[in-house]
């Protein structure tokens, strides 16, 4: 049964740091795409003047990708304002009546995640939640605990194919790549295994720091920003197995089982590192020992990886910015070029960011009499950004109520249950000075599987998220 399209956009926390940075800049492509032939009610407590609202619109456009006059035209004649607390149904109520007739208004919840449930409960009080979907933002839960209350309590009054969780990292072209290429190609199943695969590393590196968000990364760390949510479902694409249907739930249930079979985290696996300098920046506790920088090791106990250890590393002031997947083949047991010392490394690298690459390492002989070779890479695919920013994305499948790209509670939950054992301080933060790879022990964990892969990426200091 085809699904109904939303007929309402309502967007709590309108005046928040996300709307004006991603937000704004979403819906105008979506205007311009013809996608928001629909309301658009902000909510928030300032109490802002509808001629406000588009001067706040505007000027974040103009901040963040420019403004495209005729669907900036197009999303204000949408924009209305609600003021109004979350606490109080007099909000709920109001919005009830802006609704008017809709049917399936969409509601995105970017506010501040203590406020989830109260919003939650207040919809559903009101009406507003009858026939609705709900997008949640980041951070779903800070452990397991929580994580498994708040999907509790959005269950009370949303069914699961209504909630939308957002990990706006799977809305990336490059993450949904990675995930076609390794089932649309026939070459890559039989070797994508304990057979042929001797490691698997993620690395996310960002060349700032706290970019005056220190209170806000206090309460979170490398392990809860980045490592939870966005590579734990990289890593979940990389190793799942192939869906049996190809339905979304199918897909789903794959990431769930592979989730299930990692093995959680010991405190032994995992090297903790904090940047000279953090503790300076506002917001932060003198005393701080929150992590920016997390390297760990992972093993999945399943026939298809077992042995394999898996290798995931984040990290702020690092020397570059981009996130990459290298996955190692063995080499072989007898190779025929003994001369030819670090003859046959191949592998397969995925970069996520800042531009899109999948290349395929291999060797290639040297012209002479020896059989001596170089490494190459054989380039499959090289684009310089993505067509559509990932909340554009995101924000057009949840209003056609597709859910393939946001993450089912099972799953999220299986997340938690692989970094729970370390979160806190379960190891100490050691610190790292700024411009490095983290701290030496970080090299440590991955000695015996060739290291740690040194991003070749120059110059560039965007957010890879
Ligand atoms: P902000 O603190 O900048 O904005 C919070 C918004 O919620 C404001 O619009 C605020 O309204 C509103 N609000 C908060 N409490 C109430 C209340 N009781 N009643 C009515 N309105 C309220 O948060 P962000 O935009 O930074 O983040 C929003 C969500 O998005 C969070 O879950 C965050 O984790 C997530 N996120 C943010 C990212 C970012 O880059 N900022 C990145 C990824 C996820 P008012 O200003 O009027 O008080």
């Amino acid at each position: 049964m085809e699904k109904p399209h939303s007929d309402a956009l309502v967007f709590f926390g309108v005046t928040g740091d996300l709307a004006y940075k991603q937000i704004f800049p979403a819906l105008q492509a979506l205007a311009r795409r013809g996608e928001l032939e629909m309301p658009v009610i902000g909510v928030a407590r300032s109490d802002w003047s509808p001629e406000q609202f588009r001067e706040r619109v505007r000027d974040s456009l103009e901040k963040h990708g420019g403004v495209d006059e005729e669907a900036f035209k197009k999303l204000s004649a949408r924009l209305q304002f609600l003021s109004g607390n979350y606490a109080d149904d007099d909000t709920y109520r109001r919005l009830r009546e802006l609704l008017g007739a809709s049917k399936h208004p969409l509601h995105y919840l970017a506010i501040p995640p203590s406020t989830f449930e109260l919003v939650a409960q207040g919809l559903a009080k009101s009406g507003c939640g009858d026939g609705a979907r709900i997008i949640v933002e980041k951070p779903f839960g800070r452990d397991l605990e929580s994580a498994q209350s708040l999907n509790l309590t959005l269950h009370k009054f949303f069914a699961e194919d209504a909630i939308f969780r957002m990990d706006h990292y799977l809305g990336k072209e490059a993450v949904e790549n990675l995930h076609y290429f390794r089932f649309a190609n026939t070459f890559v199943e039989p070797v994508w295994n304990s057979n042929y695969i001797a490691s698997v590393q993620i690395t996310m590196a960002e060349q700032f720091g706290v970019q005056g968000r220190g209170a806000f990364y206090e309460e979170v760390g490398a392990l809860r920003d980045v490592v939870q949510n966005h590579l734990l479902q990289v890593l979940a694409l990389l190793t799942m197995e192939p869906p049996q249907g190809s339905d979304v739930d199918s897909m789903r249930d794959e990431k769930l089982r592979v989730l299930e079979a990692m093995r959680p985290l010991s405190p032994a696996e995992l090297v903790r590192g904090q940047f000279e300098g953090y503790r300076d920046e506002e917001g932060v506790a003198p005393g701080s020992v929150v992590e920016t920088f997390a390297a760990l090791r992972l093993h999945i106990d399943n026939e298809r990886w077992k042995g394999v250890p898996f290798y995931i590393r984040a990290g702020k002031q690092l020397p570059v910015t981009g996130t990459e997947v290298l996955v190692r083949l063995k080499q072989p047991a007898h190779p025929v070029f003994s001369a030819d010392r670090s003859c046959c490394e191949n592998h397969f690298r995925f970069r996520l960011s800042p531009d899109v690459m999948i290349a395929i390492g291999a060797r290639t002989k040297l012209p002479g009499q020896s059989m001596v070779g170089e490494a190459t890479e054989l380039v499959a695919q090289r684009h310089a950004h993505e067509e559509m920013t990932p909340y554009e994305r995101l924000l057009g499948d949840a209003m056609h109520g597709d859910t393939a790209l946001f993450t089912r509670g099972d799953t999220v939950e299986a997340a938690w249950r692989i970094v729970d054992p370390v979160l806190g301080n379960a190891a100490p933060a050691l610190p790292y000075a700024p411009n490095t790879w983290g701290p030496a022990a970080a090299s440590d964990i991955i000695a015996g599987d060739g290291g740690w892969n040194e991003l070749s990426i120059e110059g560039k200091k965007d957010d890879p998220k």
